[in-house]
């Protein structure tokens, strides 16, 4: 065994030490081992991080129970020792505080913070473990074989453990790699250099997830054997994952984006990756407007014509949907004016400033950079009934052509929420079973109630034949007449008086842009 100290640096400006605390660190193969060694007695020891969820961890000290955001004893104690479980499920939670990475563990440090008190931590770890990075230690930390390290020619750190490595991890890797050299050559280099971690123990449910942390490191989770089994499709997603979160060491732990609009940031880091990767020729330009006619749609949905726009793209998926949006027609704009590099330019500004000691960046300053004409503060700003017809308007003047094009899927929901909206008072969902489409409801739904199988509307197979059943739903509805369906098992069919028009849903389709890449010899 070896013992390695080191000194957690606490992010936090104004704070005076009044109590030292000392965490040993030992592994087992259940987790790991933390003791507390207080220079004070006490019986209570809140933590610092109260987003952590902590309860997979348990206390190892008779009479001491340990709480939410607490460690609380019967008696007065300077010693108390914590067991770290990993993380049981990252439902629900943020940063994860202990995942497994082959034999090692990745560790949110700032978990074991305790409020008030400077932490030492010391490690006892086998004679073949190492810690990455090696400092300071204000984010996500690996503790295992120093084995599993890979340190690049760039600085660049790699950590996995799987060898050999699943396609998605040496894809993931080759992505970083790629996504720093390029943001190295854009934004300058970084104070720290970055270190990727890839597990496949991921505690899941969902099949994979990342994150990055102000130490610059970043830990993505496979969660199952996905790793092994992805397609091209999954594989694009990987790689556009990898670009997006590289882009959050420039956008968001250097330059510090303020609370309450994470649209801007996200939607940063989205468009950033398809500048990244369109110029360094990984996706072309039919690529990055496919990526940017879904994230048009779906913001649309998202927002529709909501008069609470702020709120609606603060939260969810509309975050990012919207977000890229937003930083799209800011490039746009910028282009077109007098700056070359377009939103490129924008983060540049805010990361310079971030070096020079001004890192928090928020919608103000994006505003004196575009002005409060642009098309990105009508679609924040202008009245919700003519949001969308405004912005295709805006976008035409970009030069930017698209078509409406839903999909079949589109095509079946839409009619499927307008029948629901002629016979239900309560909900009715759909999905896809053993290709057809399987209805469920409560008993408000007429005659749907229950759990039904779609067999045809007005005679056409939903999923065989969309668009001709739309147009035929389309076209009963416009003269108010008599839909007619079928369900599987029934011969008897179901007649749903239609007492509105069905509108042609919105699936933009963008067919001409201006171009997404920048030329490589841009950067400064
Ligand atoms: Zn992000």
């Amino acid at each position: 065994m070896r013992t390695v100290f080191f000194a957690l640096t606490i992010a936090l400006s104004s704070w005076t030490p009044a109590l030292a605390q000392t965490v040993v660190l030992t592994s087992s193969p259940e987790g790991l081992t933390a003791e507390y060694r207080l220079s004070a007695k006490t019986q209570r020891m809140a933590f610092s991080q109260l987003e952590t969820i902590r309860t997979d961890w348990s206390v190892v000290t008779p009479d001491v129970s340990l709480t939410p955001g607490e460690i609380v004893s019967t008696a007065e104690i300077d010693r108390v020792t914590l067991q770290l479980q990993p993380d049981s499920t990252e439902d629900g939670r943020g940063y994860i505080a202990l995942t497994r990475l082959g034999e090692g563990y990745v560790l949110y440090a700032p978990a074991l913070t305790l409020e008030g008190q400077t932490l030492r931590l010391e490690a006892d770890l086998p004679e073949s473990w190492t810690l990455a990075p090696d400092g300071p230690f204000d984010g996500y930390v690996y503790l295992g074989p120093t084995s599993a390290i890979e340190r690049r020619g760039t600085g660049v750190i790699h950590i996995a453990s799987a060898t050999p490595r699943p396609v998605a991890t040496t894809t993931l890797f080759e992505t970083f790699d790629t996504a720093f050299d390029y943001f190295t050559q854009t934004f300058g280099p970084l104070p720290r250099p970055p270190v990727m971690s890839v597990t496949q123990q991921g505690a899941g449910p969902v099949p994979f997830r990342g994150d990055v942390t102000d130490s610059g490191m970043s830990s993505i989770r496979f969660h199952g054997d996905i790793g092994d089994a992805l397609d091209a499709e999954a594989l694009a997603e990987v790689e556009h994952f990898a670009w997006h979160e590289m882009t959050h060491l420039w956008n968001s732990h250097l330059a510090r984006p303020i609370e309450g609009s994470p649209w801007l940031h996200e939607g940063g880091a989205e468009y950033l990756a398809l500048v990244g990767s369109t110029s360094v020729g990984r996706i072309d330009q039919a690529d990055a407007l496919a990526g940017l006619s879904q994230n048009l749609t779906d913001c649309r949905n998202a927002v529709a014509s909501r008069p609470d726009i702020m709120a609606r793209i603060s939260t969810g998926a509309a975050v990012y949907s919207c977000g890229t949006i937003i930083q799209w027609l800011a490039d746009m704009e910028l282009r077109l004016g007098n700056e070359p590099r377009g939103i490129v330019a924008v983060w540049a500004d805010f990361i310079d400033r971030a070096r020079r000691g001004e890192a928090a960046y928020g919608p103000d300053d994006l505003r004196a950079k575009l002005g409060g004409s642009s098309a990105v503060f009508s679609l924040l700003e202008g009245p919700a009934e003519s949001r969308w017809s405004d912005l295709e308007t805006a976008l035409a003047r970009l030069n930017v052509r698209w078509v409406n094009q839903p999909s079949n899927t589109t095509l079946v929901t839409a009619t499927l929420r307008h029948i629901k909206r002629q016979v239900c008072t309560g909900g009715l969902s759909y999905s896809l079973r053993n290709g057809a489409v399987e209805m469920e409801s409560g008993t408000d739904c007429g005659p749907f109630a229950g759990t039904v199988t779609l067999a045809s509307v007005e005679g056409h197979d939903p999923l065989a034949n969309s668009a001709v059943m739309f147009e035929a739903v389309q076209q009963r509805c416009e003269r108010r007449g008599s839909l007619t369906v079928m369900v599987r098992g029934s011969a008897t069919p179901i007649a749903i008086t239609c007492a509105a028009d069905l509108a042609m849903p919105t699936a933009y389709s963008l067919m001409e842009a201006p171009l997404i890449a920048l030329p490589t010899t841009m950067a400064p």
